[in-house]
Order: structure tokens, then sequence, then C-alpha cells
């Protein structure tokens, strides 16, 4: 077996020590003569398993326990409605910051609902930077502001929370979630999906302040819709992504044996300083993003000359470097850097990127 390294943007790779874990207790589940994928999600095996992971998660971002976690179905995207349907009234004014695409997915979804004030606008700068805090427009009868922690896409990551002053802040942090350490209490709302940093595809993590469920959804919300019936239910209305759930909790103990996310921020910092300082200094490849603002999951690059992207992408491959293609709507390259990248997997991309830079510059 030889495994290669995965920069895909999610999903993503899992931690080695995670998946040899998983494969041991594939059949049976601590002794209890059953697989994971096969237990009731009501059960006292999967309730312990479902509890531990929400434990070792509240532990890994010090959450306050005036907040709910819940592990939800419908990734990102639905988040997307979710958001709007439960926390404004209908046709109320809701504020969103504008810096890539995952931001106007989340808008134009938000506009189905409610009128949509652009509050923090990168439009101008073709998404390459964040306006400075002058330029902010936080309407003071918004319902809420939303925005992108990490935009996946463009490489462009707030380095702290923007200041909603006094409105709830609702954060999507589907690409960066457990990479930095947080202060919880600044937000009203952060949710992600777990292919990137937390575990397989099918699950969301919301993390969500007990105010906020008090407010009253959108009167043709779905039940499975509805954050305060999953908060209810401890996430188990209906059968929940009880493997995927696993999976994450299996991540979580991981994360906490590495060190936390402390240790997660300051490999990431590593892994992205030595990247983004090679990619300035080389003369070859190209990152567009005011260096303030660079993304410490997604490293984005351009080649000096596009029509080398194809031969930069399949000798790559031969390398053992999969992935690296960048989302179709920006093209070029990116590289996704998420916490079980091992420090390896950023030496041979490195290593990688100057020698082709030397065969073809
Ligand atoms: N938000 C961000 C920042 C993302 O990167 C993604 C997925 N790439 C999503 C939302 C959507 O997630 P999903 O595909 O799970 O709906």
């Amino acid at each position: 077996m030889s495994r290669k390294f995965n920069f895909s943007a999610g999903p993503a790779m899992l931690p080695e020590e995670v998946l040899q874990q998983v494969q041991a207790e594939l059949l049976d589940w601590n002794s209890s003569g059953m697989s994971v994928m096969e237990m009731p999600h009501r059960g006292d095996f999967f309730e312990g398993i479902a509890n531990q992971a929400e434990q070792d998660l509240r532990e890994l971002l010090k959450i306050p326990s005036n907040y709910k976690v819940l592990f939800l179905q419908g990734g990102g995207r639905t988040q997307f409605a979710m958001v709007p349907m439960n926390l404004a009234k209908e046709a109320e004014c809701v504020a969103y910051s504008n810096t890539g695409t995952w931001s106007q997915f989340a808008i134009e979804e938000a506009k189905r609902y409610n009128t949509v004030h652009i509050a923090i606008d990168s439009e101008g700068n073709n998404y390459t930077n964040l306006p400075d805090k002058s330029e902010w427009n936080i309407p003071d009868n918004a319902a809420y502001l939303h925005y992108t922690d990490n935009e996946t896409i463009q490489g462009l990551e707030f380095s702290q929370a923007p200041d909603s002053r006094g409105i709830p802040l609702i954060s999507d942090m589907s690409s960066n979630l457990l990479s930095k350490p947080l202060e919880i209490n600044q937000y009203g709302l952060i949710y992600a999906c777990a292919q990137k940093n937390l575990g397989p595809s099918g699950i969301t993590m919301v993390i969500i302040r007990d105010d906020l469920l008090a407010r009253e959804p959108i009167v043709s919300t779905p039940s499975m819709l509805r954050y305060k019936i999953h908060a209810e239910n401890n996430s188990l209305y209906n059968t929940p992504a009880c493997f995927a759930w696993y999976v994450c909790g299996l991540v979580f103990k991981w994360v906490k044996n590495q060190g936390g996310v402390e240790e997660m921020a300051r490999r990431a910092k590593a892994r992205t300083d030595e990247l983004y300082h090679y990619i300035d200094a080389s003369g070859f490849y190209n990152n567009p993003v005011n260096s303030a603002h660079r993304s410490k999951m997604n490293v984005v690059f351009t080649l000096k000359d596009e029509k080398l992207d194809g031969t930069f992408l399949k000798n790559a491959e031969k390398a053992g470097l999969m992935n690296l293609k960048g989302h179709r709507s920006v093209g070029g390259m990116r590289a996704s850097l998420y916490n079980s990248m091992p420090k390896a997997g950023v030496a041979a991309l490195l290593q990688f990127m100057r020698e082709f830079a030397a065969q073809h510059g």
C-alpha cells in the first residue's frame, strides 16, 4: 500500500491513525459485536459515541454551556438556507459579507427569504483582499451578520472575527473549523461541513447560542430545517449520519492528542508560511491574495504560463501529489492543507514546485 499526499479541498485527507482505528474497529466496535454502521442510533453504544464526540468538540473549542452543538446533515449548503429561515423574519434585513464564491452562494440562498445587505465587500479587489473596517457597513437593524471565515476557492481568510457591533455573528467555518482557537462568545452561530478538517462528508457541525434557538423560524420552515427541533432531540430527530459522526469523534480525539487547536494553528502557520514565502520569492508562481489575509488552509497559486498547468498537474500526480487543480471557476492551482496534512506532504510539494520551476522557468 502506498498512500499519496492528497491536496483536495474536500473530501480531504484524514489522519492515518484515524483510518487505522476505523479499520481495526470496523467489524466489532469495542466488543459490541457490531460495526458502528449497524448500531441503532438510539441505543447505548451509539449514544456513548455521540456524546463523547460532542464532549471532545466542546473541550477542543472551549464551547460555553449556553451553546448547543448539533450534528446535522445536508452539508454547508443546507446551512445557507437554515440560517435565514431560522434567524430572521420573512423579508427582514440580514447583513452578509461578500468575500468570495462561498459567500455568494450563501447570499443567493438568503435572498429567497430576506432582504440581503452587503456589509463587507471584496468585489472591488476581485476577492484578493478584505476591505478596511472603515469601509464596512453593518446596518443596525440587521437580524444577523453572516460571513465566510475562510473562502475555500479564493484562499482568503479572516484572521479574526469581524466586529458585528452587537448583531449576532454567523460564521461559515466549513473549511477552517478546528484549525485555530476561537472565542466562541463572539459568535451567535458557527457551522462547518465535516469533509475538510473534521471527518468524512455527510455530517455538519452547528454551534448555536441559546438565545438564537428561541427565534421563531419562517412559518413554512420544514421540521428537518429547524434548529430548535434538532436541539430538543439531541440531533437524533431523524436517523443521523452515525458512521460519519463516529469518525469525526475519532478525529476530535486525534486533534486533542496532537495538542489541540493551538497546535493545529501552529502547524497551519508553519506549513503556509513556508509555502507562501517560496511562492513569493520564486518569480515563477504567483498568489494574488493580500499577505495579511491569505488562507492557512487553501493555498492558491498560478504558474507563470498557464499553458504549463496540464504538465504541472500530470507530473505532480506522478510524484504522488494529488488533486492540486484549482477550482474550475478560478483556474490555476490550489493546495489544501488541512489539519491532517503531514509535514512531509508540504515538503514533497515544495520540492516538486522547485524542480518544476527550475525545468520550466
Ligand atoms: N462553505 C464553504 C466555505 C465551503 O468550502 C463549502 C464546500 N466546499 C461549503 C460551504 C459547502 O459545503 P457542502 O458541499 O457540504 O454543502
